[in-house]
């Protein structure tokens, strides 16, 4: 069995581009017997903003998504960034291992801070990556399962265990990325499906909330459907969303459809998103508030006590324990007078 680690900013609810992209894979292993170890990355959020709004709220409800989506509340372990102090450190001695040039190279990064509304772009977005590797290294995750976005950052990640075990000792595991079926669900406006860039369809989203966002999505006025990627792309993406909700091909929705033109697509794709998602709100309510802080202090005990333990392997190799008495020939006269008896 595998240890998994994965996880999200606590910047809104999760969609269906979480589901198809990772989530669905995080229930599948974990059902196989997998240990899950999911962080919420509330430093994170910070990157592309300057402050991270209403944190209790988005925490705990993203805990509570995770749980609607099928994942066990007593086996998941779910903590936060900021509940885990040996991450960060571990992320400052990872920072001497990658380059200045590394980090301006990494693709998703570039997308990100094209994407921010920042006027510039803070320390923290450019090396978050590094910081990632410090949250799946310090729990020796193995696998990572993950949209496409983040495979370059496992890329660094797998990058930093190298050079660590190259320059000082093979102390990490080295992880894998595990990518779904799904690695990159677009948007309703045909960019990646994200919480912050208003194009996402949640999960907990209601019927009006789905029915208002599939409105909003640009088709044409052909009535007579047809799947057709380059010459079609609004309503190809709608065919798409609903095979993938209802585990049809695009063509054979677009074939139901007949010639009910863009209106009569959009009720089908509305109808099937709300179907997909309704055992999802439905298992949501079957949990509190208090059961979602009840698994987060747990899982914040359980991942900083790991991580920490870690950071110790990671002192040793590194020569930090300064515990133990060094030869009088190695210290300084200062140094001497008060460490030699
Ligand atoms: P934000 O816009 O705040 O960055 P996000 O929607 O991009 O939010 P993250 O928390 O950054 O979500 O990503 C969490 C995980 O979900 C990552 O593994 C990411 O690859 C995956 N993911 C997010 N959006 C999609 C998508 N549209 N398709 C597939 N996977 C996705
Ligand atoms: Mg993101």
């Amino acid at each position: 069995m595998s240890r998994i680690v994965t996880g999200e900013r606590p910047t809104g609810p999760l969609h269906l581009g979480h589901y198809f992209g990772s989530l669905a894979e995080r229930v599948r292993l974990q059902k196989q017997g997998h240990e899950l170890y999911l962080v919420i990355a509330d430093y994170q959020v910070i990157t592309d903003r300057d402050r991270a709004e209403d944190l209790p709220e988005q925490v705990l409800g993203l805990v509570l998504d995770y749980l609607a989506a099928g994942l066990d509340p007593d086996r998941t372990v779910v903590f936060t960034h900021s509940a885990v102090p040996a991450i960060h450190e571990l992320a400052v001695a990872f920072l001497s291992l990658v380059s200045v040039a590394e980090l301006g190279r990494n693709p998703t990064v570039k997308d990100e801070i094209a994407h921010s509304r920042q006027p510039s772009v803070n320390g923290l977005m450019f090396a978050y990556p590094v910081h990632q590797a410090a949250d799946v290294l310090s729990l020796r995750g193995e696998l990572v399962p993950v949209g496409a976005d983040q495979l370059p950052h496992l890329e660094l990640m797998r990058t930093i265990a190298r050079r660590f075990a190259e320059r000082y000792a093979p102390v990490f595991a080295m992880p894998q990325p595990v990518l779904s079926e799904t690695p990159r669900l677009p948007g309703l406006d045909g960019i990646k499906m994200s919480k912050s860039r208003r194009n996402a369809l949640a999960l907990t989203a209601t019927a009006d909330e789905i029915a208002a966002g599939i409105r909003r999505a640009r088709t044409d006025s052909i009535r007579e459907m047809t799947y057709d990627p380059v010459a079609r792309p609004g309503v190809a993406r709608l065919l798409q969303l609903a095979a993938l909700v209802t585990g049809t091909e695009p063509a054979e929705v677009a074939a139901s459809v007949g010639d009910a033109g863009a209106a009569g697509l959009k009720a089908l794709v509305t109808e099937a998103v709300d179907a997909f998602v309704d055992p999802m709100r439905r298992r949501r309510t079957q949990f509190t508030a208090a059961d979602a802080v009840e698994i987060l202090a747990r899982g914040n005990r359980r991942a900083a006590a790991e991580a920490a333990a870690t950071l110790d392997a990671v002192h040793r190799a590194m020569g930090m324990r300064y515990d133990g008495l060094p030869p009088a020939s190695k210290i300084t006269h200062r140094a001497a007078g008060r460490l030699v008896p």
